[in-house]
């Protein structure tokens, strides 16, 4: 295999065949991909390149391919986002407070891609500890959208938190990538860059090794550049593990059988109450357009309530931030990490997260400490636990007489670096059409629909019952041949 540009780009099945084929080998597929990933640094998206390592695991899937013991993923390489664990290989969670902190361990999702043979070119940039939406709190600096608005030469945000797995994907530096998804941090990013981004059923993919946010929300999934690439990162990312006491017991379907089956005859619901004052008439019209090209594919679409809705942004907003100042507690200077001296064990633990955590971290550390607080408690962190149980009832109603839901995924499309950092409730917004499904703890799928009047790419997104990915996939297939997405950001980087 000469040409190497032919080598990046693919999607990660032509890859899969291309390798399974014989056309080119792990080593050269790899080593095309770490040449483009040295010369997108301008985009930020990875903390760490691996190359070396890549190299050395490519070397050693072709030797698995030789003997005859492939692996779905074999020879594939793809890029991990920063909260996951890899033994000996830094992991930061986008903080400075992890410092060098390099696992002595393989997060168990990770380790089931390395299992089923894919290569590891590096780390992905995300916002820090996965709070954001637009990956500015990372303490490595944002990432950069590869895309960017028609004549414009202005940065985008690629969304967040995983805004380097979406930038990585959607500008060809990977065939795919890990990310996480604790209130729209898969579908967002994958909305704002034209790519795929599946958050599955709680528990389907193991939470062990994957840096804690929100623990009853955080969800990992994949962001990939077609539907069935999605689906086959997450059948080798999910299954039952003993180490996490909330992930599902169960096989794990072959979600990739999914894609291309009919959605002939499902019934879809779109959600009244999701037709926010103020959306953009550009995100209303995408939605309309993902209705339209669903009944031409002989579904059925109907009107459903979820009337408590309105309520999911700040219950939200009250729980992940709970849950985060009692996981992040653990960062005090002592066991790994950051370590600012003082005189006194109270003044270690205060330098220490003084220097270590960025301020929307503190900014939700503080107000996770004050909804638990004695005589706050009830007020507001058992009041946002009664509206989470009133959003999950909501979606048990609807899905009585729905097989899935089609929203948008964003309220917007990519904006500025800088643009929505002076008001933080403004960023938050940003998660009003996700933050519900985390909630409830159902599967939820972004795809891109189409692009908005400046070039940029608009997501939508389809929400399931708990375990039925499968149906997610089927309907995903037919909307993502129905809008027939083919564009691709013009390389500026
Ligand atoms: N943007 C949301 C937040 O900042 C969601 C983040 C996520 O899903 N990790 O909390």
């Amino acid at each position: 295999m000469s040409d190497v540009s032919a080598l990046t780009g693919l999607t990660l099945k032509d890859a899969l065949a291309g390798l399974a084929e014989r056309r080119f080998s792990s080593e050269e597929i790899t080593r095309a991909h770490i040449g483009v990933v040295e010369a997108a640094r301008p985009l930020n998206a990875f903390v760490l390149e691996t190359p070396d390592l890549a190299l050395e695991m490519a070397r050693a899937s072709d030797a698995r391919r030789a003997s005859g013991d492939a692996g779905p993923l074999e020879g594939a390489p793809i890029g991990v986002k920063d909260l996951f664990c890899t033994k000996g290989v830094r992991s930061t969670a986008g903080s400075r407070i992890l410092g060098n902190f390099t696992p002595p361990y393989e997060s168990t999702v990770t380790a089931n891609l390395w299992r089923d043979g894919a290569v590891m070119l590096g780390k992905l940039n995300m916002d820090e500890f996965a709070m954001g939406s637009s990956n500015e709190t990372s303490a490595f600096g944002p990432v950069v959208n590869p895309w960017r608005a028609e004549g414009s030469n202005r940065d985008l945000t690629p969304g967040g938190s995983s805004g380097g797995s979406a930038a990585a994907v959607a500008a060809d530096l990977v065939l795919g990538a890990t990310a996480t998804d604790t209130g729209g941090s898969i579908r967002q990013p994958a909305s704002l860059t034209g790519t795929v981004g599946i958050k599955p059923t709680y528990g389907r993919c193991s939470r062990w090794g994957v840096v804690a946010f929100a623990s009853s929300l955080d969800q990992a999934g994949p962001i990939a550049r077609t539907v069935e690439d999605a689906a086959i990162l997450l059948r080798s990312m999910s299954g039952h593990d003993p180490k996490d006491s909330t992930s599902l017991p169960g096989d794990v379907p072959d979600f990739a059988a999914f894609v291309g089956r009919s959605p002939k005859g499902l019934r879809i619901g779109v959600p009244k109450e999701y037709r926010a004052n103020g959306m953009p008439p550009e995100i209303e019209a995408l939605w309309a357009q993902g209705v339209a090209w669903l009944k031409d594919a002989g579904c059925e679409v109907v009107e459903v309530s979820l009337p408590h809705t309105k309520y999911a942004l700040p219950a939200y907003y009250i729980i992940a931030p709970a849950e985060a100042s009692s996981n992040l507690a653990r960062y005090d200077g002592m066991r790994y990490g950051l370590r600012v001296d003082g005189s006194s064990l109270n003044e270690v633990y205060e330098e220490t997260r003084a220097a270590g955590f960025g301020d929307e971290v503190k900014r939700r550390i503080l107000i996770g400490t004050y909804v638990l607080s004695a005589g706050y408690y009830d007020a507001y962190y058992l009041k946002a636990q009664k509206v989470r149980r009133r959003i999950a009832d909501d979606f048990d109603a609807a899905f009585a007489g729905v097989d899935a839901l089609l929203t948008p995924t964003a309220p917007s499309a990519a904006f500025g670096l800088g643009e929505n950092n002076a008001d933080p409730v403004a960023m938050y917004l940003n998660d009003i059409f996700t933050v519900t499904v985390n909630l409830a703890g159902l599967p939820a799928l972004s795809l891109p629909g189409g692009l908005d009047s400046q070039g940029l790419p608009l997501g939508l997104q389809l929400i399931g019952r708990a375990l039925d990915e499968g149906t997610l996939f089927t309907i995903a297939g037919a909307l993502e041949k129905a809008a027939d997405f083919r564009a691709k950001p013009r390389r500026w980087w």
